[in-house]
C-alpha cells in the first residue's frame, strides 16, 4: 500500500533504523522510544492487523519478537520487556500495518497498561471459551 507508512518503510522509501530483518518480517527502531531499545517488528507484506496474517506471517512476526526480545534484553539488561500489539482503534492500533512492540521496561519508567478485571464466574469463562472453541474449527 503506497499511502501506509510502514509498506513505505519496509520498500526503504522512507528511513528507518533497522535491527533485524527476514523473509516476512523487518524489525526497527520506534522513533517514539518509550525506553532506549524500544523495537517495532512488522511484517513486511501489507497486513492491517493479527486478524490478517497468514500462517507464515504469524510465525515470522513472533519468531522475530523472540529473537529481537532476546537481542534486547543482552544489549540493554532491562529489568523487564513489555510485548505489545493494538488490533484496531479500540485497542490504541495507530499505524493499521500490523506490528509487535517490544519495550524494555524499567521499575517506574511511567508505562501503563489499565486492567479491569472484571473476574466473571466460572460458567461464563466456560461459555467464552464454548464461542471461542466453535470458531477455531
Ligand atoms: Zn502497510
Amino acid at each position: 500500500m503506497e499511502s501506509c507508512v510502514f509498506c513505505r518503510i519496509v520498500a526503504r522509501q522512507i528511513p528507518a533504523t533497522v535491527v533485524y530483518e527476514d523473509e516476512h518480517t523487518l524489525a526497527f527502531m520506534d522513533i517514539g522510544q518509550v525506553n532506549p531499545g524500544h523495537v517495532l517488528v512488522a511484517v513486511k507484506q501489507h497486513a492491517e492487523n493479527i486478524f490478517a496474517l497468514d500462517e507464515a506471517q504469524a510465525a515470522a512476526a513472533f519468531r522475530a519478537a523472540a529473537r529481537v526480545s532476546r537481542a534486547i534484553r543482552d544489549a540493554f539488561a532491562p529489568q523487564g520487556l513489555s510485548v505489545y500489539q493494538a488490533n484496531g482503534s479500540a485497542a490504541g492500533q495507530t499505524v493499521f500495518h500490523f506490528h509487535i512492540h517490544l519495550v524494555p521496561r524499567h521499575e517506574g519508567d511511567g508505562m501503563a497498561l489499565t486492567w479491569p478485571v472484571k473476574n466473571p464466574p466460572r460458567e461464563k469463562l466456560a461459555e467464552y471459551a464454548d464461542k471461542i472453541r466453535a470458531r477455531l474449527g
